[in-house]
């Protein structure tokens, strides 16, 4: 029965902070019994073509995804485009946000050595793709510098934090736009977490096709005042784990997102909704 299969519509390989390999990635899915993800790396799709291959190697049904920063009313705001076209001609577009990360990060290595904490990007658990927050934290756990990345977050790399540097980040509107160019749908990611509850209205308004009601760190009423925002918006539903790493956060396929959801997304993709 398709009602009782594990989807999983949020997920980082380790070409953005994810910690796994598209192998690993693909092989801890089919163990946990998922038979449809979507990776959505942050800022870039150059993982798409060995998530896909990895994917297929596993049985695992790959849907190709990216997960977009943006800002609205200075809060960092995470788009999901889901369903891409790795073809797509607005590729480039995505390319610059990544490069950018690769030039923030040398910004942020500069401010963590005025702490007397010296490294450079080769000591970065980094494999290419998009670079963020998190290699930086892993290798400063790596160094002895802090006990763990929630220390290194809580001390130095939080939000407007001493080492912290904002990344380049589109507005809502333009990053609507690029997960539009890329042939996607644009989903707006972890409303709650984000601190955007608030803003629905004005935010879905910018032209938003629908909203990831299922992620971990929405609680039950969360994701019940979710859904009937889209009954009543008529917006499209989405969900996932957004796994990172194992022990690091929820794994892949275990929030709980109803099957059901993947068609309307499928066919409004495909542009037939
Ligand atoms: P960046 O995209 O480089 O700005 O890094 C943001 C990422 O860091 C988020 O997507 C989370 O995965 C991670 N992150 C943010 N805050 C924390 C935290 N307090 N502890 C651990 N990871 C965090
Ligand atoms: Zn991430
Ligand atoms: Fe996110
Ligand atoms: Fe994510």
């Amino acid at each position: 029965m398709v009602a009782g299969k594990i989807i999983d519509l949020h997920v980082h390989s380790n070409f953005s902070d994810g910690k796994l390999a598209p192998d690993a990635l693909a092989a801890r899915a089919k163990f946990n019994n998922v038979s449809v993800m979507a990776v959505t790396d942050h800022d870039t799709l150059e993982g798409v073509d060995a998530n896909a291959a990895a994917c297929r190697d596993n049985g695992v049904e790959f849907i190709p995804g990216v997960e977009i920063s943006t800002r609205f009313d200075n809060k960092e705001t995470h788009i999901l485009s889901l369903f891409v076209d790795p073809a797509s001609a607005a590729r480039p577009r995505l390319e610059e946000l990544r490069n950018a990360r690769a030039v923030r990060m040398t910004k942020m290595l500069e401010r963590l050595g005025k702490f007397n904490m010296i490294l450079t990007f080769d000591d970065l658990p980094y494999d290419g793709g998009a670079v963020g927050r998190p290699h930086l934290a892993r290798a400063m756990v790596e160094k002895g510098y802090v006990k763990n990345v929630s220390e290194a977050f809580g001390r130095y790399l939080y939000d407007d934090g001493p080492v912290y540097m904002p990344k380049l980040q589109l507005s809502v509107k333009e990053g609507i736009d690029l997960a539009r160019s890329l042939g996607g749908v644009p989903i707006l990611a972890h409303p709650g977490p984000s601190g955007l509850l608030p803003h629905l209205d004005e935010i879905m308004a910018m032209g938003m096709d629908g909203v990831e009601c299922y992620h971990p760190k929405h609680g039950g009423e969360t994701i019940a005042k979710l859904l009937r925002f889209c009954r009543e918006k008529n917006l499209l539903v989405s969900g996932g784990s957004d796994f990172h790493a194992p022990g690091e956060t929820p794994d892949i396929g275990s929030q709980k997102v109803p099957y059901d959801v993947l068609e309307p997304l499928r066919l409004h993709a495909a542009g037939a909704l």
